[in-house]
């Protein structure tokens, strides 16, 4: 039998995945494995690879067979249509784009990328200043490529979470500043007896075997997955092969410990996707901000809670008997749980760390919407320091230098991490609603049941809904930060505001 259009289509798409996920191998590679004088052979391979991907995601025969399917679009079932509607989507993104603006935004990456690297050691942003101007008018013009001219921030939120746009960025992030900033100033003011900076000489081998077995427990899946050691902790893949990586410090156990949850719940997710439906948008996720609502479900309201530490505190104490003698639960607990205002977002702990995000996303709508220089970034930033956090960054290398994204052109990204803090709050008191015991069954080192009722609710349906549209359907409510705030209160409250309960 000939194939069908449709059959062609998810052939088509199937192959520009391949190809991409060769080059995610690579690049996964590249940060695990590569001898250090390999690096411009790597060059040459992802360079090679992503053009191949490029071509093999613009290939004219899927145009063609998507207008096929669009002519007779009632013909297909209710799946096969979002795969033609998302696949238009995808296709029509990449097409707008010429190629000469491509090749030079890749350019304009690494040149930025050495200059902000520069400007960071030198703590001096106006080296960085130009090359920060121009990739905000490259994101700019991309946004006019694609026909978003008159919002081209509106377009960069859209492009990493569907459906997010600023207005309601904004809405959400002023309701839950006010409530958060005069929460975590009680919590300061409150002061914390954390041990955390005590927990020192943990051995790297018995934290690698301990993490393993965690992410094991919660279900990660070794057969289809793994991780190693990286600079950077992330996870690559996709559903057939997750890759996860974690980094050791003798000195801070439970930074390596829920950096590997952490992405291990990015890794739950990927492995989660509709295996039958790899390579087609059924079976990749929705964006970043619900991927990042499944690392954080698993790194904050499951890996942090009392009930899991009812379970792994007698292993842990095992593993590390000689450097956890005088510690009681509590210590551990509160160890685990330490609140502390830092000028760096990725030191920070997940309660002030959404203030963080609110400080990027700021200065990112004031930016594209031609209300801030990047001259006056610094002042800015610091200002804002000021407002949200309380601390004044001592030297542009720890203030407005500290993240890598902006010298990328990552614009609109930032938002996710706060939005998926949001949207993991409700789905856990969603899922809390739906299996009472939940907890008890952590303490008994069952997760099992909640891991089940994410692939049911979130993870089956790729990217069948819009951001919004799947937090809607999940929860029954729209995106909003009251449930992050609720269970903020519930965690934190009773360890730093006793009195207050
Ligand atoms: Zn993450």
């Amino acid at each position: 039998m000939p194939e069908t259009p449709y059959e062609t289509l998810v052939r088509l798409l199937k192959r520009a995945d391949l190809i991409g996920s060769a080059l995610d191998l690579l690049r996964w590679d590249e940060q695990v494995n590569l001898p250090p004088a390999s690096s411009a052979r790597r060059g040459g391979q992802s360079a090679a690879l992503a053009e191949l991907h490029h071509q093999a995601a613009t290939d004219p025969a899927i145009g063609e067979t998507l207008a096929q399917l669009e002519a007779a679009l009632p013909d297909l079932d209710e799946l096969q249509q979002v795969v033609v509607r998302r696949a238009r989507r995808d296709f029509d993104r990449e097409i707008r784009l010429p190629s000469a603006f491509v090749a030079a935004r890749a350019t304009l990456d690494s040149e930025a990328f050495h200059a902000w690297k520069l400007a960071r050691e030198r703590s001096g942003f106006a080296s960085f200043a130009p090359f920060l101007s121009r990739q905000i008018e490259m994101a700019k013009q991309e946004a006019a490529y694609q026909g978003c001219s008159e919002r081209p921030y509106d377009y960069l939120l859209d492009k990493f979470d569907p459906g997010l746009t600023e207005a309601e960025v904004s809405r959400l992030f002023s309701e839950l500043r006010a409530e958060l900033v005069p929460f975590v100033r009680e919590i300061v003011a409150a002061g914390a007896q954390s041990r955390r900076a005590e927990m020192k000489g943990f051995p790297i081998t018995a934290q690698d075997t301990f993490l393993r077995e965690v992410t094991r427990r919660i279900g990660f899946d070794f057969q289809r997955g793994r991780i190693d050691v990286a600079v950077h902790p992330f996870c690559s893949g996709d559903a057939a092969d997750t890759r996860l990586t974690t980094r050791f410090f003798e000195d801070d156990p439970l930074s390596s410990l829920f950096s590997a949850v952490h992405e291990a719940g990015h890794g739950l997710y990927e492995q989660g996707l509709p295996l039958e439906h790899l390579g087609t948008p059924l079976g990749k996720a929705v964006g970043m901000a619900i991927h990042e609502s499944q690392s954080r479900l698993w790194e904050n309201q499951v890996a942090r809670s009392r009930s899991f530490w009812t379970h792994f505190e007698p292993a842990f104490r095992e593993k590390f008997s000689a450097r956890l003698g005088g510690w009681s639960s509590d210590d551990i607990y509160l160890a685990i749980n330490t609140v502390e205002l830092k000028p760096i977002r990725v030191e920070s702990d997940e309660v002030t760390y959404n203030l963080h995000i609110m400080l990027r996303f700021e200065l990112e709508r004031r930016l594209f919407g031609s209300e801030l220089l990047v001259a006056d970034l610094p002042r800015a930033w610091n200002e804002l320091s000021r407002e949200l956090l309380g601390l004044t960054p001592e030297s542009d290398a720890v203030g407005v230098l500290q993240d890598v994204h902006w010298s990328g052109g990552a614009f609109g990204y930032f938002p996710s991490y706060c939005v998926g803090n949001m949207i993991a709050a409700q789905f856990w008191y969603a899922a809390l609603e739906a299996m009472p015991d939940l907890e008890a069954r952590f303490a008994e080192g069952d997760f099992s049941d909640l891991l089940a009722w994410l692939r049911r609710e979130v993870h089956s349906h790729g990217r069948r809904f819009d951001t919004g549209e799947l937090v809607r359907k999940v929860t029954g409510a729209k995106l909003a930060p009251t449930r992050l705030m609720r269970y903020l209160r519930e965690r934190y409250g009773p360890l730093y505001l006793p009195a207050t309960r």
